[in-house]
């Protein structure tokens, strides 16, 4: 076996009451609760604030926005200074959790933003953080990634253990009113991240494998009838905690191509970012069938049991069909052409996509821009 390291996770509290256990999860004292308006207007933070205004005071910060901004970050920062917090609670998608998470840190350590974007360069103390995702997707919740758009749309990362939240709080009654869209590519987004964490070239490891694995097993089930039937707690659970466990292996075992030409759908076209890894994913694990073969006929047969039987290649092949069938029957439109995308576009994603040398690095084969630029085609 080849030597490998593993960081767990948060800790893990999964239930449906969870509005009423939050409190018990952080320690007394002036709360920032980050989130964000979308989520305060229908209503579905109500009974979580109720219940932790009972015993604190909290401040609401819900200015969150999509792919959000360093001054977003900041301001949430001032808001917890303001209030004196001394717990940070992130609740929402993964735009809420990761200003969330670098909330906590800067209030906590004092470190100036700057001066920490990289990997392992913030080594201080954060305040104590809960994160509860209300989608099924990021893994946020579990990752010690934070990802801020500065000046010029500049993504910058903060990845560093010291992000890593306290507790994630799976509660599935937060992601039964999610529309079926929502639904069917923050689904998609994980399952994409259970594969990438698999297939990832360097640091995939025992560890990062089993719970890719499992959480494919369960995303796999649960997402037809996630999007047919959205009340159905069993369902949602199974998704939830299947994100989650993607987001663990992720977090060890980084994604790759499918990602890497994701993120200039977002970044370019502001594509939400479950979606863009939907309309990739087939492209590119067509492109990594032959250098990932042995590795989609390993998983093969959590999509289609019927397939244990076949060669390696026809499994392969028969991983990525059932993959592309599962997306196509969420009802997605997975056509970069349905999103607004022009032919005369492709040039400028291929180009863009090689900019992600971090993601890149963790194909299981190289991609290069006339590759991209083929993908893409593929994808139009
Ligand atoms: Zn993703």
């Amino acid at each position: 076996m080849r030597a490998f390291q593993f960081i767990y996770g948060p800790r893990v509290m999964s239930g449906t009451d969870g509005a009423a256990r939050l409190g018990e999860l952080i320690p007394d004292g002036p709360c920032l609760f980050v989130t964000d308006d979308d989520i305060i207007r229908l209503g579905l933070a109500d009974p979580w604030l109720a219940a932790l205004r009972e015993t604190r005071d909290v401040s609401l910060f819900s200015a969150v926005e999509a792919d959000p901004s360093k001054a977003t970050l900041l301001a949430a920062v001032e808001r917890g200074r303001a209030a004196g917090a001394t717990c940070v609670v992130g609740f929402g998608g993964g735009s809420p959790m990761d200003v969330a998470k670098l909330a906590a840190y800067l209030l906590g350590s004092g470190d100036d933003l700057d001066a920490i974007w990289g990997v392992e360069i913030a080594q201080g103390h954060r305040l104590p953080l809960v994160l509860a995702p209300t989608t099924a997707g990021t893994g946020s919740e579990a990752t010690p990634i934070s990802v801020i758009t500065c000046e010029g749309g500049v993504k910058l990362a903060v990845n560093a253990r010291a992000l890593t939240a306290d507790w994630a709080l799976l509660d599935p009654t937060l992601t039964t009113g999610l529309p079926r869209h929502v639904t069917a590519a923050t689904g998609i987004d994980a399952m994409v991240h259970s594969v990438e964490a698999y297939t990832s070239a360097r640091l995939k490891n025992p560890i990062s494998d089993a719970l890719a694995r499992e959480a494919l097993r369960l995303l796999s089930a649960n997402l037809q009838t996630a999007c047919d039937d959205p009340g159905n707690l069993d369902a949602r659970s199974a998704m939830l905690l299947g994100a989650h466990l993607a987001g663990v292996a992720f977090a060890n075992a980084p994604v790759g191509g499918v990602h890497a030409l994701a993120y200039p759908l977002g970044g370019l076209f502001h594509l939400p970012h479950g979606l863009t890894n939907a309309l990739m994913l087939r492209p590119v694990l067509e492109h990594n069938a032959e250098a990932a073969r042995e590795l989609y006929s390993e998983l093969a047969p959590i999509l289609d049991p019927a397939c244990e039987a076949a060669g390696s290649q026809a499994r392969a092949a028969s991983f990525i069909d059932a993959l592309g069938q599962l997306s196509a029957a969420t009802g997605l439109k997975l056509q970069l052409r349905d999103h607004g995308i022009r032919e005369g576009d492709l040039d400028m994603l291929a180009s863009e996509a090689m900019k992600q040398t971090r993601l890149l690095v963790n194909n299981p084969c190289p991609i290069e821009e006339a590759d991209a630029r083929r993908l893409y085609e593929a994808a139009f």
